[in-house]
């Protein structure tokens, strides 16, 4: 994307969007055409991706704007159904953008296979020789994915835990076996679960326990992408509220959400607003991201804020966010989906490690846009009123009348279905 910044694509219809993206030569015509059809996915390929199909079930896709990540533009595909979350990601991006956009890092890709061995005769024992045979071990689940290994990847390393050691009975005493995997573009869960079900009868053999589970998983915290921004607090002012007011309004949310689990799930909830859209659209497995982000939010025993609002010696806001980021760029349906395709082709990421960071940038201003709302205006003034459009189209608005109902609704400040159904009827009769 050569610049993610295009003024006015909120005012436009979707027609004149698209045409910026043929213009921007994202895509030929005949591309657009095809990609943006009604039937993008195929109920074929759908009755190829799961079981007893019926249907396929699209969402609006959305592009965020204005983000600058490390330098560079990005215009980011969200597939979301929830009005005011795509404006708010591109409003908070636009600010970072003239603080010099968002700075991101991340791992190497390293994905946690786990081997669970269970009546083992002596655990300990049987620990240390897993560990004696770190290396051994390492070669054989390389020896399951050698195309893995041949990209640059596999297997790096192991660690053995012991499971309710403490326990007076050895029926729930557990070893552990964790295997590291650098996946490098997958996401990894067939790549790993490969690997530790052909580990599973040497890991018995050495063991001499019983092994029972060999799955992935989904708290990868070797696999972590972070991003930061720091913003001039003169760039947080809006009506009425000084930008002081502002990054100190938001810095409270923060300790709220740090300090109290109701608060933070619900202050975590709206970081994923940002991140499921765009792990969706890319065609990445949204649960697991989800499951790993809010495991992370725990790893200290109390569960607290993802992101973390400071300020720093010159006044300036400083918004972090860390999280485990188990997405590809290759595998599951991510190249079988068109619009994972067409969502890949508009993002311009090149490895999977350059995706997720993206992802926290797009988390983090999800985050802010929220709290900037709360400490301000309140949600509901920006949310009701893009929300209001759906409330015309659920009480029976089509065509025209769907941009009448909602300002109706909007004017009177009563935005529900009830009254715009009433609305409805009055226009209709
Ligand atoms: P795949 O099984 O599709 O494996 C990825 C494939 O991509 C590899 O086999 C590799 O094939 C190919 N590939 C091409 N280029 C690269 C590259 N640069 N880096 C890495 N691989 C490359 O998918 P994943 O293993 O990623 O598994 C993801 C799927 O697993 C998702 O659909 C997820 O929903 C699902 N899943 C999730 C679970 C969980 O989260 N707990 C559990 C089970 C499944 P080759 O090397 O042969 O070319």
């Amino acid at each position: 994307m050569k610049t993610s910044r295009i003024p006015g694509f909120y005012n436009m219809d979707v027609a004149e969007r698209r045409k910026i993206l043929t213009d921007m030569e994202l895509f030929t015509n005949e591309e657009t055409e095809f990609l943006f059809s009604k039937e993008a996915l195929q109920v074929e390929t759908a009755d190829n991706m799961i079981e007893n199909v019926i249907g396929t079930y699209p969402l609006p896709l959305g592009l965020g704007l204005n983000f600058l990540v490390n330098g560079k533009e990005y215009a980011v595909p969200m597939a979301i159904e929830e009005p005011s979350v795509v404006a708010s990601a591109s409003y908070i991006a636009k600010i970072v953008r003239n603080a010099g956009g968002f700075k991101t890092e991340a791992t190497d890709r390293v994905m946690i296979g786990q081997i669970q061995v269970v009546g083992c005769p002596d655990i300990q024992a049987a620990k240390k020789i897993l560990m004696d045979k770190r290396d051994s071990i390492i070669k054989d689940a390389n020896a399951a994915y050698p195309s893995l290994v041949a990209r640059g990847g596999g297997a790096e390393d192991i660690e053995v835990r012991i499971l309710n050691e403490d326990s007076d009975s050895t029926f729930n005493q557990m070893l552990v076996l964790h295997v590291y995997v650098n996946t490098c573009d997958a996401m990894g869960a067939n790549i790993i679960n490969t690997m530790v079900e052909s580990l599973a009868p040497k890991i018995e053999m050495l063991t001499e326990g019983k092994v029972y589970l060999r799955i992935l998983s989904n708290l990868p915290d070797r696999c972590l992408a972070r991003s930061r921004c720091v913003i001039p607090s003169e760039l947080l002012a809006s009506d009425g509220y000084s930008g002081e007011e502002v990054r100190d309004g938001v810095i409270q949310a923060y300790e709220f959400a740090a300090t109290d689990p109701y608060r933070a799930v619900t202050h975590n909830k709206g970081i994923m607003n940002g991140i499921d859209p765009i792990v969706i659209a890319t065609g990445n497995d949204w649960r697991a991201v989800e499951a790993g982000a809010h495991a992370y939010a725990v790893r200290d025993g109390h569960y607290g804020s993802m992101t973390r609002w400071s300020k720093d010696n010159d006044g300036n806001l400083v918004g972090e966010l860390e999280l485990p980021m188990s997405v590809g760029t290759v595998g599951g349906s991510i190249r079988v989906h068109p619009m994972s395709k067409v969502s890949h082709k508009i993002l311009g990421v090149e490895s999977a490690r350059e995706l997720a960071q993206v992802i926290v940038s797009v988390g983090l201003a999800q985050n802010l846009g929220a709290l900037k709302a709360l400490v301000t205006d309140g949600i509901q003034k920006g949310h009701m009123a893009l929300h209001s459009r759906s409330v015309a189209i659920a009480a029976g608005a089509t065509g025209e009348l769907i941009n009448i109902i909602s300002q109706q609704l909007i004017d009177k400040k009563d935005i529900r279905i009830g009254k715009a159904k009433e609305l409805v009827e009055e226009y209709t009769k």
